[in-house]
């Protein structure tokens, strides 16, 4: 359980996200197909390749030059839209105040959501248009009211997790109005939505690498589940 952390402990939180999104990219695919291109799965795991290198052994530098690093290079990822708007999130965390050497869980929270601000700028959509706002907002939600309920940076992101996945799972039952989906209209229904589960599967990463090594497959084996993508 940690009440701060540092850059390294943020370093291990992205290792931990590219490692689910990984395990799970073929998943991501798979509801990219169902509503959209089948892309997905692929721009994730180029989009956290990035973010790997510039936290990783071959990223130099305090959390702020590394976030900054990490905008940039996702956003050079030829990803279309998710790359782009996750390159924004990563961009507007580096120009989060709270960035610093040490961080309690209320810095973390002021990071992501400087970051959100940031994909706020570039969407008008909000949760209940099916995208990954669906799984962001709730998170990002949660790591606040977590920081102001005095809860330590662990537990604000097992919180965040969890609004997440609830976020992304949610999205099953509605119609997408933004991206290519929207053009499918009601048949997006009985799908996830491909960015909000890949979002909720790096809150998920982003907690379990902080946490450490541990057996992440029971839980991201679940995100997806029950997909209508076969029907
Ligand atoms: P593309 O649709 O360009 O092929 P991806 O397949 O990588 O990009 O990502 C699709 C995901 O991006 C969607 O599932 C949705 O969550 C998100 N998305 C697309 N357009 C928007 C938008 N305008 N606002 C927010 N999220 C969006
Ligand atoms: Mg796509």
């Amino acid at each position: 359980m940690k009440d701060r952390i540092t850059r390294d402990d943020f370093a291990r939180m992205i290792a931990g996200a590219a490692a689910l999104i990984r395990e799970q990219h073929a998943m991501l695919s798979q509801l990219d197909s169902a509503a959209g291109d089948g892309d997905h799965g692929a721009t994730m795991v180029r989009a956290v390749d990035k973010l790997e290198t510039c936290f990783g052994a071959g990223g130099a530098g305090d959390l702020k030059t590394c976030l900054g690093e990490a905008g940039w290079s996702v956003l050079g990822v030829d990803g279309g839209a998710s790359s782009s708007l996750l390159g924004t999130f990563f961009s507007g965390m580096a120009n989060a105040p709270a960035c610093g050497a040490s961080m309690n869980a209320g810095d973390l929270a002021g990071i992501f959501e400087a970051g959100l601000a940031a994909v706020r700028k570039q969407t008008k959509a909000q949760p209940g248009d099916k995208t990954m706002m669906d799984a962001l907002v709730p998170a990002v939600a949660a790591l606040r009211a977590a920081a102001d309920g005095g809860k330590s940076v662990t537990e604000a992101l097992h919180d965040a997790d969890s609004a997440a996945r609830a976020g992304a799972e949610a999205t099953r039952d509605l119609v997408a109005r933004y991206g290519r989906a929207k053009f499918l209209g009601e048949k997006t229904r009985g799908h996830q939505d491909p960015g909000a589960t890949s979002m909720s599967l790096l809150f998920e990463g982003f907690y379990r690498g902080l946490e450490g090594p541990r057996d992440a497959r029971g839980d991201a084996a679940q995100r997806g589940r029950g997909d209508g993508a076969t029907r």
